[in-house]
């Protein structure tokens, strides 16, 4: 029957298992995630109109609040990374036209200006050079000027390694009565967020760094003011998987737990939420505030170690400087980009030698979730030292 005749030779490369070692990832990216959340992938399955997997929901939600130290009943997760959640929420809070201040400092801040254009914002661009964050008094006169309906911060700018504090931000906002939108994707469980005491209005994060899992979904969290924003739309937001509605919906935030049929909106990837739950759970067992502690102390003790090999921080300002993300000049007369593959192949330890504004200028090291932890720490710094000391010319 020639119907069922392959008119393709099966593709070689596809014709071996997979095989991966094991690596240290502390690029700042994705971490190595907690063995509990790993595990979780290959429990078995079970059916998302299962009451069982409904609790998990629930548990998913609950545990979100948990990490941001928020009350909203919006919370949920996005199928997707980090950058689903971020163009999940611009669609959500913007309608076209409005004014959106986006305070851009590195990569993240311009990526999130171009997103919102998309949706039909008039976007007001505030900047900072690499290496530097906003202080309140700039907010508040850019919030003068623009009289913008949403302000977007990013709280950890993973691209220049800077913190932007929280603190005054929602006050801000509701004075100059506008929705802020934070990215704490690379500041969520590496230091305190505290979204209702802040007064934040919209948050979204990943998975696969500071909680410590797989990256695949992309938590997010509106508050009522958030909320009473986006029930004023005249049109809709664009995209379907991400709308707010729909997706409250599916996680049964507007819908009886009872009727899962009506709930169903798309298939979940039920594996990604074990993964989640997990990790979520993983953190309630520690206590945020331990996790955030630890990370601190690791933090600490990574920079005095590294600061005594000679190397020199990129953000000047040690209150600037994220938790967990630390970011060094390359030494004058090395190269980056082969201090980076050495310590790769030598000691099978990812480091990063920067992303898009700073590329190839300086050395990135994460240490957050699992990772946070003395011995990775240790194993880091001996290999950096390994590195900066070694005779290889070429290094
Ligand atoms: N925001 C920031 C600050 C980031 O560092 C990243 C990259 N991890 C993202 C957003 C996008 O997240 P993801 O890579 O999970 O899509």
């Amino acid at each position: 029957n020639k119907s069922i005749v392959s008119q393709y030779e099966k593709p070689e490369c596809l014709q071996s298992s997979l095989k991966t070692e094991n690596r240290l990832l502390v690029s700042g990216g994705a971490t190595n995630p907690y063995q509990r959340s790993f595990e979780a992938l290959s429990l078995p399955m079970m059916g998302m109109m299962d009451d069982r997997a409904i609790k998990i929901l629930s548990d998913i939600q609950e545990g979100i609040r948990y990490v941001l130290q928020t009350k909203n009943e919006y919370t949920l997760a996005y199928h997707g990374t980090g950058t689903t959640g971020m163009s999940g929420v611009l669609d959500n809070m913007i309608e076209p036209g409005d004014k959106v201040l986006v305070g851009v400092m590195g990569y993240w801040g311009d990526k999130v200006a171009k997103i919102a254009q998309r949706f039909g914002a008039n976007v007001a661009r505030m900047e900072k050079p690499p290496g530097s964050r906003f202080y309140l008094t700039d907010i508040e006169a850019e919030l003068q000027t623009h009289a913008p309906t949403i302000l977007f911060l990013i709280s950890g700018e993973s691209s220049t390694g800077v913190y932007q504090p929280l603190e005054g931000i929602g006050e801000l906002c509701n004075k100059y009565n506008c929705i802020s939108i934070i990215d704490v994707v690379a500041t969520v469980g590496q230091q305190p967020i505290k979204m209702d005491e802040n007064k934040i209005d919209v948050i979204y994060f990943n998975t696969q760094k500071g909680c410590g899992g797989i990256a695949g979904l992309s938590p997010v969290s509106y508050s009522p003011r958030a909320m009473s924003k986006f029930r004023k739309r005249q049109t809709l937001p664009r995209i379907y998987q991400t709308d707010i509605k729909e997706q409250a919906d599916a996680w049964f935030i507007t819908m009886p737990k009872d009727s899962p049929h009506k709930a169903w909106r798309h298939s979940f990837s039920i594996s990604l939420l074990y993964s989640l739950r997990e990790v979520l759970a993983r953190i309630v067992e520690e206590g945020i505030e331990k996790v955030w502690e630890r990370h601190a102390d690791i933090d600490q003790y990574f920079q005095s170690r590294a600061e005594k090999l000679g190397l020199e921080h990129f953000v000047p300002k040690p209150e600037d400087r994220l938790i967990g993300t630390t970011m060094f000049k390359v030494p004058t007369g090395k190269d980056g980009y082969k201090i980076e593959s050495y310590i790769a192949e030598k000691f099978k330890i990812d480091v990063s030698p920067g992303l898009f504004v700073n590329m190839g200028k300086v050395l990135r090291v994460g240490l957050f979730g699992s990772n946070a932890n003395l011995e990775v720490a240790t194993s880091v710094i001996q290999a950096l030292e390994c590195a900066l000391n070694s005779t290889q010319t070429d290094l």
